[in-house]
């Protein structure tokens, strides 16, 4: 099965969900959804008496006024669009829930664009899944001196810190991240692909012993290479079910 290719935040939603008004409550999913008479901006549901909010391009849902069975729906005091809303009324779930869903379960997006402008050539039934910038990031050790420690490093994320195997410690000297380049993220069906100014990563998905993923960027710990490498990516929440879905299903190519 192929799922359609967007940007992270413009994939597009199903096209029962795309109406201009709500096809059934997305709380109850049971009743309907009508703009009251006497409130301009103010829509409640007929059945469990959800109220949605219009505000500006987008429904504000209070759950306030709701009969007691329907108070703790997940989405209370959301925002979203109507095409947003209708997707949860008829799913049960948001648009970018439903894609990492099925990224995790190895539906993962296929793209038919050629990668020649960048300078990649695909192998026989290999596919593009996905590409976007990225900054390589590799562990180095550096040693401290008093005056503070050489080079730039690079902070993961708040409270992570960054320990690669396989290093000797010394007690003179520490790992740090260092920015090794910048350039092209890619995803096929078979590898991982880094494309940079001065250095290429090709990372096959059979090879992949572990991935650890952080606030923006994520970790690829090899089979062959003691070193791992780093990459920051915009979404790590949606790298991370890319991956996993790549993984699960690639992994025996
Ligand atoms: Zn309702």
């Amino acid at each position: 099965m192929r799922v359609r290719y967007a940007l992270p935040d413009g994939f597009d939603y199903p096209e029962e969900a795309k109406k201009q008004n709500f096809v059934v409550c997305p709380v109850c999913k049971k009743g309907n959804v009508k703009k009251d008479l006497d409130k301009t901006n103010i829509y409640t549901c007929d059945f469990c008496s959800a109220k949605l909010k219009n505000v500006g391009p987008q429904y504000l849902l209070s759950t306030e006024d709701c009969i007691t069975e329907y108070k703790n729906f997940k989405y209370d005091d959301y925002k979203f669009s109507i095409f947003e809303w209708n997707t949860i009324a008829l799913s049960g779930k948001t648009l970018r829930e439903n894609t990492l869903e099925l990224f995790r379960k190895g539906k993962i997006p296929h793209i038919d664009n050629p990668l020649t402008s960048i300078g990649v050539a695909l192998k026989q039934d290999e596919y593009l899944c996905w590409l976007e910038k990225s900054n390589l990031y590799e562990p180095r050790s550096e040693r401290t001196y008093a005056g503070g420690s050489r080079g730039v490093s690079f902070r993961v994320a708040k409270g992570v810190s960054f320990r690669a195997g396989g290093f000797r410690g010394h007690s003179e000297s520490h790992e740090a991240i260092k920015l090794i380049d910048t350039g092209n993220l890619i995803l096929t069906n078979k590898r991982l692909i880094f494309i940079g100014q001065k250095r290429n990563a090709n990372i096959e998905i059979k090879r992949i012993l572990n991935t650890t993923f952080y606030k923006d960027s994520f970790k690829i710990d090899l089979e062959s290479r003691q070193r791992p490498q780093l990459f920051s990516v915009s979404d790590s929440e949606f790298w991370e079910a890319l991956l996993s879905g790549a993984i699960k299903s690639f992994n025996g190519n």
